[in-house]
């Protein structure tokens, strides 16, 4: 019998409809269970107000101020709250009680469920259990360990999406005081291919559309390689509002997702006693990283119908202005033969002559996408052809028009725009070295998969992440954790205890810090931060509780404190820390579009930044026009016998964060160790649903194993299936990473299934 087997697992027929009071039900059930009933009303009546805090979960814009609801969060996002703001506590009488090594043999649902860090935590050399340490000892600790690094880019400073701008501001000024570019984020592992992709094509590496965009205006919706009804759950209202405004939603994905079918508001009569709202009105269920087949295809099925009725498809007008490079993705498209482009895409021609038929009745559209398109060898390719099918009839730069790719955390953008990447232009560096007078380095630093390979190679002393669950996150989990074991010191900032604790350096460090539900008071008096969500809206997060124990601090107290520790009160490390202000007020002279920032955020909403393609089609781009790309249409070639397997979350996790064993609009309770696969895929293998089986994925290096999945037959397209992360991530090789954004490929692994042993 194979090991780790969940013995509680159930399986039913997957679902067609999200939320409703189900949604309510299961939000309730665990904000009672973590917070009791008190704690529950003080935080969800402030989640997503103007005046509360932003939900830390993902990055789903928020209605305009007066369009709010007193409820103004989904299932997830009182989840993600209640996780946080849980009455659970991991002290100092817990890490006595449990070794490091005891601890590694938890899964990630029970580890993080013990609940919130109270204190600082110290692992001396060779210790084997977790002990207390004060703030001044482990600051001090840190920066005696990191000034006494032979040369700074040996030490690795790891962001979440989750670090406000504040934090994330003083964080990269922190790293290049010290002297190194070494800033991976979790951006690297999800939207780098949309960043590189857009930025070469339009000339800003974000998205160009706001809510109103889709809500109002979008007469089409196209949804690819995204899962809303789990991921970005209030984006379903905005769905439904575009609905039954009369837009149509066409979704592109492998899995018929409940999300994707049918809604069920339960803030609406309809959504409550009625059938609700159906969504999309064409499903292409694409084979895994058939994408960009997809795209070129219906672009070349464009062409086809411009060429038949000359002037009657493209927007000439708009691209005689505003584009380039044209003739050479139309010589593309002409190049591109049906056949292919079918199998590629797991689709038959009519297929793409329906959606180019809808295209084509659409004045507006908007395209949004997420990981199911930036975590695939062709990505970035994937992308640019979806900016040329937009470039095409000029969707961009106008009302209910343009790209929209959604993140998948609160502030992952947010960070990005406060300078945490490894390779922020000459721009940035030199407004830096003017606000802060010291020479920033220059040379580009490690994203999260180079990272990994200067740790696994020993070219890293000191790991420091903020926030974040590092080892789970990330790709080839066995190498991961080695590469953490061999650095020397590895810091932590968290909330909870995670996996990526467990697997240190010869010494480690837990600092604990404050939620964003919980208050952040400052010498110079309470504090709020600021975050950007997918449509470039920044705002203000300002928490309610009471933080969970004396001993917790600030992301932003923890820089200043650190800072301070390293290198005095030099760029003003200790009046940052005491006043938020001075921070934002070193942001407005560092990054374009903060002007004003204080009295700007301080308005109920907050304010956009500026994105040059949707306030008046300016397109930075290395020509100044939006860019046409010609794309080699090639997909991940299966072996014989093999399938493309793709990570998925369940409707229970947010990124590696598991709140429960159930995936219920696939239909799985009880358990996350499940394989999706084609039942005829099962039978071929001799195979039948409830099978125990490994996966097996092969690379140049060898195979690697994740045992004990139950097989569950699933409608998913012939040749491809589907897992849970962090669970399968130890199958995705380190090396294996999209061209262009060196983005590792969790949505397509080739594996082989094979009954367990
Ligand atoms: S949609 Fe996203 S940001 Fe909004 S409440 Fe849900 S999880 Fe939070």
């Amino acid at each position: 019998m194979a090991e780790n087997i969940d013995e509680e697992l159930h399986v039913s027929a997957p679902k067609t409809v999200a939320v409703g009071l189900p949604a309510v039900r299961h939000s309730m059930q665990l904000a009672f269970n973590e917070m009791g009933v008190k704690r529950t009303a003080i935080t969800l009546s402030s989640l997503n107000q103007v005046k509360g805090f932003d939900c830390p979960s993902c990055a789903w814009p928020d209605q305009a101020p007066g369009e709010r609801s007193h409820a103004e969060f989904c299932e997830n996002g009182a989840k993600a709250v209640a996780w946080e703001a849980t009455r659970s506590r991991v002290d100092r009488e817990f890490f006595a009680t449990h070794s490091v090594d005891e601890l590694r043999r938890a899964d990630d649902y029970s580890l993080e469920h013990h609940g919130r860090l109270t204190e600082p935590m110290y692992l001396a050399p060779g210790a084997t259990h977790y002990t207390p340490i004060s703030w001044d000892d482990a600051l001090a600790l840190c920066a005696a360990r990191l000034r006494a690094l032979p040369d700074a880019n040996r030490a690795v400073f790891y962001t979440s999406g989750r670090a406000s701008n504040e934090a994330a501001f003083l964080y990269q000024l922190l790293a290049r005081r010290l002297g190194t570019n070494n800033l991976p984020d979790c951006s690297n592992m999800c939207h780098e291919s949309s960043g590189a992709a857009l930025s070469e094509t339009i000339g800003v590496g974000k998205g160009t559309v706001s809510l109103q965009d889709i809500t109002d205006h979008a007469d089409l919706i196209v949804i690819v390689g995204q899962n809303p009804g789990t991921n970005h759950p209030r984006m379903l209202s905005a769905l439904e509002t575009a609905k039954r405004r009369g837009a149509r939603i066409v979704a592109v994905n492998p899995l018929p997702e409940a999300g994707l079918v049918r809604f069920k508001n339960p803030q609406k009569a309809r959504g409550l006693i009625g059938r609700g709202t159906t969504l999309t009105d064409r499903y292409l269920a694409v084979r895994v990283n058939g994408d960009l087949a997809l795209f070129a295809g219906v672009n070349k099925a464009l062409l086809a119908r411009e060429e038949a009725s000359p002037g009657t498809v493209f927007d000439h007008a708009f691209l005689d202005r505003y584009c380039d490079g044209l003739d050479e993705a139309i010589q593309g498209w002409r190049d591109l033969n049906w056949t292919d482009l079918e199998l590629a895409s797991g689709l038959a021609r009519d297929e793409f002559e329906a959606f180019a038929a809808d295209v084509v009745a659409a004045e507006r559209v908007v395209v949004c996408w997420a990981m199911g398109i930036t975590q695939h060898r062709n990505a970035v390719a994937t992308i640019r052809e979806i900016v040329n099918f937009l470039l095409l009839r000029g969707n961009i730069g106008r009302p209910g028009a343009g790209p929209s790719p959604i993140r998948g955390h609160s502030n992952v953008q947010g960070d990005r725009t406060m300078g945490v990447w490894e390779k922020m232009p000459d721009e940035f560096l030199d407004r830096l070295r003017d606000e802060f007078h010291f020479e920033p380095p220059r040379r580009h630093g490690f994203d999260t998969v180079n990272a990994i390979r200067a740790m696994r190679d020993g070219r890293v002393d000191v790991f420091f992440a903020l926030g974040g669950n590092f080892v789970a996150a990330t790709p080839d989990t066995d190498v991961t954790q080695s590469a953490m074991a061999a650095c020397q010191l590895t810091v932590h900032v968290a909330t909870k205890l995670n996996r990526s604790h467990l697997w240190h350096g010869r010494e480690a460090l837990l600092l604990p810090c404050l939620s964003r539900s919980e208050r952040d008071v400052q010498p110079s008096g309470e504090q709020f931060v600021t975050v950007e969500d997918s449509m470039a809206m920044v705002h203000s997060s300002k928490g309610r509780l009471e933080p969970g124990s004396e001993e917790l601090r600030s992301e932003v107290a923890i820089i200043a404190g650190l800072g301070d520790a390293l290198f005095g009160e030099d760029v003003g490390w200790r009046e940052m820390g005491r006043d938020y202000r001075k921070i934002r007020a070193h942001i407005e002279n560092v990054i374009p579009g903060f002007e004003d920032y204080e009295e700007r955020v301080g308005e109920a909403g907050g304010f956009v930044l500026p994105r040059g393609p949707h306030d008046s089609r300016t397109f930075a781009t290395a020509t100044g026009k939006a860019r046409f790309t010609r794309n080699l249409v090639d997909t991940v070639s299966v072996p014989e016998g093999h399938l493309l397997l793709q990570s998925v979350r369940s409707h229970d996790q947010f990124n590696t964060t598991v709140y429960g064993l159930d995936d219920r609009y696939r239909g799985i309770k009880g358990g996350r160790r499940v394989v999706f696969v084609n039942e005829a895929d099962l039978a071929e293998r001799g195979l039948r649903d409830g099978d125990v089986v490994d996966l097996v994925s092969v690379w140049s290096d060898g195979e690697r194993y994740a045992r004990g999945f139950r097989a569950v037959a699933y409608p998913t397209p012939k040749g491809c299936a589907a897992a849970y992360f962090p669970e399968v991530n130890v199958l995705v090789p380190l090396d294996s990473t999209a061209i262009g954004s060196n983005t590792p490929t969790s949505k397509s692994i080739v594996i082989r299934i094979e009954p367990a042993s």
